[in-house]
């Protein structure tokens, strides 16, 4: 709607008393809506019961988004979710890029690990579910406004339960308050698109639950989900649980650390995950999901019997989401190959698209998402990215990225060179340099931990997706687009992490 584009939307709020009304309000509907967090140490340790819970981080007001960019990042991702299916089933594509990155890359070698044992053995599930999301920045060429994937995220994408709520909030707002504000937004005035974040979800994991089908040993099913002990996100995996419980789906929190503890494989052929609740261990479930929100980094892999607990999943009956080949794909370097038109990887004639897309409207349609990276290896093109990361000045529109997740891992600009410094040369391949992408200037106000910070801010868009797949067939049994996430971040912070301190949640205002 061209009146948010000129300049005077959203409102910076003067006046003092509308700032005080607009975040009393959002504070108590935050709270009584679940868009919450349960408070960082310094706070929790006056909590010793565990009762308290703290506002999310959230923009007053929705951010102007442009409906072209977010139309087509909705239409594109049950192709980003068929190309990842694809990908995961590929297990030769993904063991040439393991190989490239493990040497320097001890958790990427011990997951392949993981995969391989398990194949030694055989899998017993063919069925995989992803419950993905791919993050997005508006970029601006010459005047006109595309989507550039910042990266495709495969195992725990955060932020769907929250979301959903945040664009609850902003729709409140719209209704209730935005038209009292000197500067009155008419509700008319905002375009806000209905976001199904919490219930594309947890229908994904209901659709691998259903698929499991009955247990053959006389136990009732369920889906677990797998946490991190102290989990400050709870609230955001709870909305999940609450939206699958309510479809008579039983769910239960397991910590990644209590997998051997709280879980066996069953005494059969067919080597059934078996749940063994803890307030009364002799009643058993059988498990036909497990939803990881753990495993994602080293960190929740101290020691070996931590790795013993993902391979006893992944050996497991139960359908894991991701299983080990799917968060693999996810890898930047596996992003890094796709986006390059150019090589195709070695054994292979074709593009890399072309492997695993065969319709070239679609495959026209994802590299118009893609933004320029490059391998940090001794191929010619990693070459010439070694000469630009290490100039002081080429590599400031640079971000370099090791195969991890979960936020604060990158190198942005300036710090690129030194940290390049401090690796074995030998090592530098197994990460990727990739363009940054400057999205066009826009402000807002944060309310974050009950403070404002007006000014400029970067909005990056997540769009979700559920595919669920037959490893072992071409078959894709469930694809949709499943809702959608935008992050603001101040625009001096590189990282925008909602978890990691960085971000906020925000909403879209379609313009
Ligand atoms: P992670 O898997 O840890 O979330 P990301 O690739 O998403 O890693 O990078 C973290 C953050 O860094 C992003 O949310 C974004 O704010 C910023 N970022 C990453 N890549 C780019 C890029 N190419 N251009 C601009 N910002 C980027
Ligand atoms: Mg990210
Ligand atoms: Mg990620």
């Amino acid at each position: 709607m061209s009146s948010l584009t000129g300049g005077s939307y959203p409102p910076a709020l003067d006046a003092a008393l509308e700032k005080e009304r607009l975040v009393q309000i959002i504070k108590d509907w935050s709270i009584a809506h679940g868009l919450a967090v349960r408070p960082p140490p310094t706070v929790a340790n006056y909590d010793p019961e565990g009762i308290l819970a703290i506002n999310a981080p959230v923009t007053l007001f929705p951010s102007p988004f442009p409906k072209s960019c977010f139309e087509e990042a909705k239409t594109i991702q049950t192709t980003y979710n068929e190309l990842y299916a694809r990908i995961s089933q590929d297990e030769g594509f993904l063991g040439e890029i393991v190989q490239e990155v493990a040497a320097g890359d001890e958790f990427i070698a011990n997951l392949w690990n993981v995969h391989a044992r398990v194949k030694k053995e055989g899998y017993i599930q063919n069925l995989a579910l992803g419950l993905f999301r791919s993050d997005y920045m508006v970029h601006q060429n010459s005047g006109a406004l595309q989507i550039k994937q910042v990266e495709f995220n495969t195992i725990a994408s955060s932020f769907g339960g929250l979301s959903s709520q945040t664009s609850l909030l902003h729709k409140h707002l719209a209704q209730t308050e935005y038209h009292l504000l000197k500067d009155a937004i008419p509700p008319s005035t905002l375009d806000l698109p209905d976001n199904q974040s919490t219930r594309g979800l947890a229908g994904g994991l209901k659709a691998a639950f259903d698929a499991y089908g009955k247990s053959a040993i006389g136990h009732q099913t369920c889906v677990i989900f797998l946490v991190q002990g102290g989990e400050r996100n709870v609230f955001d995996q709870r909305h999940l649980e609450y939206e699958l419980q309510a479809s008579q789906t039983p769910a239960f929190r397991l910590s990644f650390s209590d997998i051997l503890v709280r879980t066996s494989i069953a005494d059969s052929p067919q080597r059934e995950l078996l749940y063994h609740l803890p307030s009364n261990p002799s009643h058993v479930f059988e498990v036909a999901v497990v939803y990881l929100r753990a495993g994602y980094g080293p960190g929740d892999y101290p020691d070996a019997s931590a790795w013993e607990g993902r391979f006893q999943v992944e050996r497991s009956r139960a359908i894991t989401c991701p299983s080990v080949l799917t968060q693999l794909a996810g890898m930047k370097k596996v992003q890094q190959v796709l986006t390059d038109v150019a090589v195709p990887p070695s054994g292979s004639s074709h593009p890399p698209l072309a492997r695993f897309i065969a319709d070239e409207t679609k495959i026209a349609a994802l590299n118009r998402t893609f933004t320029a990276i490059f391998p940090l290896d001794t191929s010619p093109a990693g070459l010439e990215a070694r000469e630009l990361a290490k100039d002081p000045k080429r590599c400031l529109s640079y971000v370099m990225k090791p195969q991890r997740e979960g936020g604060g891992n990158n190198f942005y600009r300036s710090a690129i060179p030194a940290h390049l410094k401090t690796i074995p040369e030998e090592h530098w391949g197994s990460f990727i340099l990739m363009e940054l992408i400057v999205p066009p200037p826009l402000s807002n106000t944060i309310l974050r931990a009950g403070k404002l910070e007006q000014g400029g801010v970067i909005c990056e868009l997540g769009v979700y997706g559920t595919c669920l797949w037959d490893q072992g067939r071409r078959e894709i049994l469930h694809n949709e687009e499943s809702g959608y996430l935008l992050r603001t971040k101040g625009d001096q912070s590189e990282e925008g992490g909602v978890a990691a301190g960085f971000g906020c949640m925000d909403s879209v205002a379609l313009v």
